[in-house]
């Protein structure tokens, strides 16, 4: 039975946040992720905003991670080369009532020490902001944008090239202490550990219910989103918040620019009795619309191309507000198990700093020794569609792969999906592809990719169609071939 000092459950971003900073020292160490790569949970679908830390309660983990964490940002995004831009965000006030409530954040950021709040008054905003209707907004300028599934991927990543296994479609099902050791019972056989960090996300209660009796619950709530075709990038220029609706946990639905060039209108929030049900619903979609039209009053609709939904992982009720602070602990009862209860927004922008802590927590049960092989920079090759004109000529000369595009949406060619395809995590279903290089995610939606890429993996990487999947374990791609193969 293969042993590790440390397995953490989880290859969100909390999870390979916290892999990568194991890495650097020596040990072994395991991701366990269940499904067919990392970023398959909240990691991947949320708003991918590096919060700036005035939206929790001074004294807050919340509040203290998020500024942590935003400041660590920068420089990892130099190291691991994952994009990350400072574009700021507006907190927009419709009156002057509201305006007490941007006094109000603008207090609690200052208390958080979130550094350059200012509040704008409606010309000074237009000017930067021409088509946002307000009175007045809030200005943050260390409020920033990245890639979240890239993020996590960069993570993970590196923290593989420093030799963490990650272990994918890989599910715990059981979990059980056995003198010093926790035996860790998976769908591909049994493991052995002896720390076990539990970042399963809206699973944590689950997993800890494998240990012993849960003190808490875990609320579900669902966010919907809008995605606006490329061509409207220019409605905006930095993220636009309304004012929180008090008591409601949650930040409304704001506008969000993103790295790519799309814009995001969302989130909802709905609580839901279903963890898994990730459904966009045209309710919901409609509302969404209405509501970003109150800020941008010139918003097209026909600017929609797709939808999608992030589940968050709450510990407080809808009927108590649905604000709960982050639960960081070892177990009482059980030494060597550490728990991440409740992280639910801003995790993205907490997980480095919050992986820190984990290290903190697991130094005082395993001795750290820094290991001088760890390799700190991952490097991210230019996009083919970045490239001038002289460096693609050069590249298709050595290699016709670059020389054929696969995506004509996001213009990646064949060489592009190879690469994205011999990740060093060996995720090898089509939205392991999607996230790396963006194939299948323009405005066709991969109707004209996907066969390309499904020729890729049989001929480059000998699958069978059958196993083909697109996102998880079981979204089969095809049920097997119509006809036999031509030799039969
Ligand atoms: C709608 C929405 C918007 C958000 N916007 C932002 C934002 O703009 N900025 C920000 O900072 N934060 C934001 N967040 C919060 C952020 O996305 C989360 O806090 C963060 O992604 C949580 O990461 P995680 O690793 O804990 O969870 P997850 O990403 O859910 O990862 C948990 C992983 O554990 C795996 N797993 C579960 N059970 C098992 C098991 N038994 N065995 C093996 N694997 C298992 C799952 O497959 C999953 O991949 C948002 C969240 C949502 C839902």
């Amino acid at each position: 039975m293969k042993n590790f000092q440390v397995a953490i459950i989880g290859g969100g971003v909390i999870g390979s946040a916290i892999a990568r900073e194991l890495s650097m020292f020596k040990l072994d160490v395991a991701v366990f992720e269940m499904g067919s790569d990392v970023a398959s949970g909240a990691s991947k679908a949320n708003s991918g905003v590096v919060h700036s830390g005035i939206n929790s309660p001074t004294s807050s983990l919340k509040a203290r991670f998020c500024v942590e964490g935003n400041k660590m940002f920068q420089s990892l995004a130099n190291e691991l080369d994952f994009p990350l831009q400072w574009v700021g965000k507006y907190i927009i006030a419709k009156n002057e009532e509201e305006v007490r409530d941007l006094e109000h954040l603008k207090k609690v950021g200052m208390n958080n020490n979130v550094p350059g709040l200012e509040i704008k008054n409606r010309s000074e905003v237009k000017k930067k902001e021409p088509n946002v209707s307000c009175f007045k907004a809030l200005w943050i300028p260390t409020a920033g944008i990245t890639l979240p599934y890239q993020f996590t991927i960069a993570l993970a990543e590196n923290a593989a090239e420093n030799n963490v296994v990650f272990f994918l479609e890989t599910k715990i099902t059981d979990l059980k202490k056995q003198k010093n050791l926790f035996l860790i019972k998976t769908n591909k056989g049994d493991f052995q550990a002896g720390v076990v960090v539990n970042a399963a996300g809206l699973n944590c209660r689950e997993v800890v219910s494998m240990m012993e009796e849960p003190d808490f619950q875990v609320y579900p709530c669902r966010g919907e989103y809008l995605v606006l075709d490329k061509n409207y990038s220019s409605l905006i220029n930095s993220m636009i918040y309304p004012v929180p609706v008090k008591g409601s946990g949650v930040l409304g639905v704001h506008i969000t620019p993103t790295i790519e060039g799309n814009i995001l209108l969302g989130p909802s929030a709905e609580f839901i009795g279903d963890p898994y049900d990730k459904r966009t619903t045209n309710e919901t979609m409609n509302t969404l619309f209405l509501e970003a039209r109150g800020i941008i009053p010139s918003l097209p609709d026909k600017a929609v191309i797709n939808a999608y939904s992030g589940i968050r992982c709450k510990l407080a009720s809808p009927e108590s507000g649905g604000w709960a602070d982050y639960r960081i602990e070892e177990s009482k009862n059980m030494p060597g198990f550490i728990n991440l209860l409740g992280i639910e927004s801003p995790g993205l922008t907490a997980a480095p700093a919050i992986a820190k802590e984990i290290i903190k927590m697991i130094s005082h049960l395993i001795e750290l020794n820094k290991k001088n092989s760890f390799k700190s920079r991952r490097h991210r090759r230019k996009r083919f569609s970045e490239m001038s004109a002289e460096e693609q000529s050069n590249l298709i000369k050595k290699d016709e792969k670059w020389g054929r595009i696969v995506c004509r949406c996001e213009h990646v060619t064949e060489a592009e999906v190879i690469e994205a395809l011999s990740n060093p995590l060996e995720a090898r279903v089509l939205s392991s592809v999607k996230y790396r290089c963006r194939a299948g995610m323009g405005r066709c939606q991969g109707g004209f990719c996907t066969q390309h890429i499904v020729r890729i993996m049989e001929e480059h990487f000998n699958m069978d169609v059958a196993d083909m999947r697109l996102k998880s374990p079981n979204s089969n791609l095809f049920y097997g071939k119509t006809r036999g193969n031509q030799s039969d």
